[in-house]
């Protein structure tokens, strides 16, 4: 097995062929790399030995440790196979001095070619009682000679069907014994030195097979410490043009006063088309907008405020601005719909300025997009609308300065540096954009910092005047009636309804979004769908007079858009919906939103979904509904009737999820971590990254490895996925 590196896939190793592949891509493990950085995320600890005559079942169960023995016997009976019928379990008994034990296998029969009489062993399994005689049912066990010291802390590991932590431990064996040499430390010497870290290769070896959990504990400090600076520094060097002087057209004048009267004029008018005053916040962060693109440093920033409270406006106005002084812009959305939105807002206020704003889809007939894209290119269309669509490269921008992404993390970073950079001029400067990012996820400041970085933000709390507080109750049954009631008082008041679910059918989940908490919802019986919702809204006496519908991400682009036309102007009463509607509808008069299963959401993603009531000056109720009884579901539900504020929340999700969560990274854009926990690492995390700034930027040796390796490990743990995210 020549020429194995960190790189090659998984299938280059003894054992994984084609089956085993797909399996542990489910785990999103494809390289070898992959497999090695896939550490367990908890650890049985075997490692406390007892004796059978000292087991008190009674005593276990009120220390809360449950029925779990570790011992070391003899075997007393002879294992053998029942002769008349190969299907009856396996047994014998096994002694330790002090009691006798005995041990049942099912579907076993091997281990008694395995064992035999008078064999040491260590066993480990939990105990009951049958017929009052102690006995375990397929406990583990091995003999005494071949349990090495580091073998009683069990690594347990995330898996999926098919795959068993056995497995990974010998490939993730194999794996390190072949390729842990190329591991390569991202850690600065001096912090290394300062906390006793030990090299990549010793940490990984660690953390798979722990002689302690107190190693195991201090090795995954080390690696959440190495793959938090990966992250924050790796992305940083990774985008393309780091470290080239990049410029930016400078957009406004520093001096108001050369602004031609003219397009001040048109400018007065335009802010007239809102209707409203913009709020302090709002304001605000305009004006931080206005003063970057005063600059020729191309702007970095992110404008965070929660769902409501206007950031569109504010890119809008920006948008707006930048075409009035003759240069193009662009907004990019992550979906049609809310691209289509967007546009209808922004010709509303740009209404008798003489301008008008394209909107370029995937879906637009090509005839229209040939037409939309000749104006891009000529310049005569200067406030651009779309999705991807526009990240083809076929088209030419004539004097593109801006760039909106909302919603950003559903784009590739990839995808978007297309639009950012635009030509390398003969001094290498790079000429670029201001880059504006709208976000609605309220991403905790310290997260913020790490993901992206050195990017200037802009906040907006405050929500428009006018609104009222959205009302949230929990509610523990399916079946209560305050759903219905609640839902027909508003309905004959002539108001809409949300109902969400978290699966669309009986096993099928919306796809590309991770919105769910703790296990799949595929195939999960008790998680009600957008289908059964619907059969049941329409089959209640109160609620079938009014027509509803239901909305998912995998119909078809036409579909979708008329089914959210429909339930805007009032045709539709009762959207019965997955997720999608986090992003998108906004429709000020439905009031009502039911969420079911409510506890298979993260926080943040109830919160941006909640979000979409109490847009109108009606008094709106939200309904969880839950029928988990999970301390941690009722905690996230109690939280979110008590709080609206979205940073809060956004806060206490990363703190409830705790370590070895799945799917809670990604909502905020980033790929799956493997031992950071965001919420508790984040302090180190930010020391770390400032810390290793600090060399890199002082240059020299250090600087040169640190540069090296994090290149290297970022291209091997990241790079894949930042493609993808
Ligand atoms: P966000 O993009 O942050 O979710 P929007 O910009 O879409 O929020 O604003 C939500 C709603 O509030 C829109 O209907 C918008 O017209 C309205 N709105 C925005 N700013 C104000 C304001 N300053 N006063 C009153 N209404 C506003
Ligand atoms: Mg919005």
């Amino acid at each position: 097995m020549a020429n194995i590196h960190l790189s090659n896939p998984v299938t280059d190793l003894y054992g994984i062929g084609p089956a085993a592949e797909e399996k542990l891509a489910k785990l999103d493990i494809y390289t070898i790399y992959d497999l090695i950085a896939f550490i367990p995320w908890r650890y049985d600890d075997w490692s406390d030995v007892g004796t059978i005559g000292a087991f008190d079942m009674n005593d276990r169960f009120d220390t809360g440790t449950g029925y779990d023995l570790s011992f070391r016997g003899t075997i007393s009976t002879n294992p053998s196979v029942n002769i008349t019928s190969r299907k009856k379990p396996l047994s014998f008994f096994v002694t330790d001095g002090t009691g006798r034990i005995k041990l049942t296998f099912f579907n076993s029969q091997y281990l008694a070619g395995k064992f035999s009489l008078g064999d040491e062993c260590f066993i480990h399994g939990t105990v009951s009682l049958f017929n009052g005689q102690m006995q375990m049912v397929n406990p583990y066990i091995e003999k005494a000679e071949k349990i090495e010291d580091n073998a009683l802390v069990r690594p347990v590991y995330h898996l999926t069907a098919g795959v068993t932590s056995n497995n990974i431990s010998k490939w993730v064996k194999t794996a390190l014994k072949l390729c842990g040499h190329e591991l390569m430390s991202c850690i600065p010497q001096s912090i290394a030195e300062e906390r006793g870290f030990v090299s990549p290769l010793e940490a990984y070896e660690k953390a798979h097979f722990p002689a302690s959990l107190e190693e195991a504990r201090k090795v995954r400090e080390q690696l959440a410490y190495e793959e938090l600076i990966l992250l924050g520094i790796g992305m940083k060097l990774y985008s393309a043009g780091h470290g080239i002087k990049e410029i930016a057209e400078q957009v406004i004048p520093s001096d108001p006063r050369s602004i031609d009267p003219q397009i001040a004029a048109k400018w007065s008018q335009i802010k007239g088309n809102l209707g409203f005053a913009l709020t302090n916040d709002q304001t605000t962060a305009f004006k931080d907008v206005q003063t970057d693109l005063m600059s020729t440093t191309p702007m970095n920033r992110l404008i965070q405020g929660d769902v409501g409270s206007g950031k569109t406006m504010v890119a809008a106005l920006s948008m707006i601005i930048t075409a009035l002084m003759g240069k193009q812009a662009v907004l990019l959305s992550p979906t049609s719909v809310l691209a289509t939105q967007h546009y209808k807002t922004i010709s509303k206020l740009m209404q008798n300025s003489g301008m008008e704003p394209v909107l370029l889809l995937g879906k637009t007939k090509p005839s229209e997009k040939q037409e939309i894209k000749e104006r891009i290119a000529d310049g005569s269309a200067r406030v651009i609308i779309g999705t991807h669509a526009l990240l083809t490269d076929d088209i030419s921008f004539k004097d593109l300065a801006l760039v909106i992404a909302d919603e950003q993390h559903r784009f590739g970073v990839k995808q978007r540096e297309k639009l950012l950079f635009k030509d390398t001029a003969v001094d290498g400067t790079v000429k670029s954009v201001h880059n504006l990012i709208m976000t609605a996820t309220p991403i905790p400041r310290t997260l913020a910092m790490v993901i992206y970085g050195d990017m200037a933000t802009s906040v907006i709390k405050q929500k428009p005047m006018g609104r009222q507080e959205i009302t949230t109750w929990f509610v523990n049954s399916k079946k209560s009636k305050a759903i219905e009631e609640m839902m027909s008082v508003k309905l004959s008041a002539g108001e809409q309804v949300y109902i969400v679910c978290a699966k669309i059918d009986k096993d099928e989940t919306e796809s590309g979004l991770d919105n769910m908490v703790g296990e799949p919802v595929d195939g999960d019986e008790s998680v009600t769908s957008v289908f059964e919702m619907k059969k049941m809204v329409d089959s209640m006496s109160n609620l079938s007079q009014y027509s509803s519908a239901v909305l998912y991400g995998s119909m078809k682009e036409k579909d979708k858009l008329e089914t959210m036309e429909r339930f805007i102007s009032g045709d539709i009463k009762i959207l019965i919906s997955t997720t999608v509607i986090e992003v998108g509808v906004d429709n000020p008069n439905a009031n009502v939103m039911i969420i079911m299963d409510a506890d298979r959401f993260g926080l943040s993603t109830l919160h941006q979904l909640r979000g979409r009531i109490g847009r109108g000056d009606k008094k709106s109720f939200c309904l969880l509904v839950s029928e988990s009884r999970s301390e941690i579901a009722l905690q996230r539900m109690k939280m979110m009737c008590e709080s609206s504020d979205g940073f809060a929340l956004a806060e206490k999700d990363l703190e409830l999820r705790g370590p070895g969560d799945f799917y809670g990274t990604r909502q905020h854009g980033i790929p799956t971590l493997r031992a950071a926990n965001l919420y508790t690492d984040m302090k180190i995390a930010t020391e770390a990254c400032e810390a290793v700034n600090k060399i890199i930027e002082a240059g020299g040796e250090e600087a040169e490895r640190l540069n090296e390796s994090i290149r290297q490990m970022f291209e091997l743990r990241f790079a894949r996925k930042m493609e993808q995210i």
